[in-house]
């Protein structure tokens, strides 16, 4: 079977990496999350991390080299053969490039571009209400997304915490460096015929269920 090689795309708290989780699980593929990488280094104050916390403090992009750095790395293990979904990446031209790049060099392409569209007033009421787990990462929502385990995570009841930059302030500010700096990305991938926009703006479960009718009609 052919190699599954996913990009999920769209701004902060449009659901991707809530939709990654179950659509990783479906299709049996590793979830790659650019932001989950280096929130993991900035934990265990590695090199990597102590690099990345500034500009993520100030929702601010990680530079490019860094990231791609990190990104290739990661696509250079055993476990993406299969295929593989990267949440958050590329966000940038630069990235875009050097994810073909790295891509060709591996005698690889990538399958379907994923764009999950939601209007900007409902994405600042989703990352200030964001909970996320601090063992599993699971993510919650306080109105929208329960955790089944209450205070909890409903997963491995692990202590739940808002991210430093689901601040308001912050998220504004990050809301405008996608639209200045990832959205133009969105013609790019649509010129190449791969991409599809999902309504995200629908309950989890509707918005989960349009996506595997995506993946469906292309065969995957
Ligand atoms: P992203 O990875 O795009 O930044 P998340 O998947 O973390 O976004 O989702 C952002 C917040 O919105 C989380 O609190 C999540 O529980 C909630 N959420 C995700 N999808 C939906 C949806 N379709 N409707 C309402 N809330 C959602
Ligand atoms: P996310 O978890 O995707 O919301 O990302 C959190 C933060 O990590 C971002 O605001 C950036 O500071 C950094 N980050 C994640 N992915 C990238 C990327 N592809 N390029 C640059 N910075 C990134």
């Amino acid at each position: 079977m052919a190699d599954i090689n996913l990009i999920i795309i769209g701004p902060p708290g449009a659901g991707k990496g809530t939709q990654a989780a179950f659509l990783c699980r479906e299709q049996n593929i590793p979830h790659i999350s650019t932001g989950d990488m280096f929130r993991l280094a900035v934990k265990n104050a590695t090199l990597l991390g102590l690099a990345a916390k500034s500009y993520m403090d100030r929702g601010e992009l990680v530079p490019d080299e860094v990231t791609i750095g990190i990104v290739r790395e990661r696509l250079s293990e055993k476990d993406v053969a299969k295929g593989f979904l990267l949440d958050g990446f590329p966000r940038t031209t630069v990235q875009a490039a050097a994810l073909e790049e790295v891509l060709l060099s591996l005698g690889r392409e990538i399958t379907l571009v994923i764009n999950v569209v939601v209007p900007e007033a409902e994405l600042i009421r989703r990352l200030t209400g964001r909970l996320v787990c601090r063992s599993c990462g699971a993510t919650y929502h306080r109105v929208f997304n329960l955790s089944p385990g209450g205070e909890v995570c409903g997963i491995c009841r692990g202590e739940l915490y808002q991210r430093s930059d689901d601040s308001e302030e912050t998220a504004l500010s990050r809301l405008a460096v996608y639209q200045r700096q990832t959205a133009p990305l969105l013609d790019y991938y649509a010129a190449s015929g791969k991409l599809r926009n999902i309504d995200g703006l629908k309950p989890i479960a509707e918005v989960t269920a349009e996506l595997r009718a995506v993946l469906a009609a292309k065969g995957t």
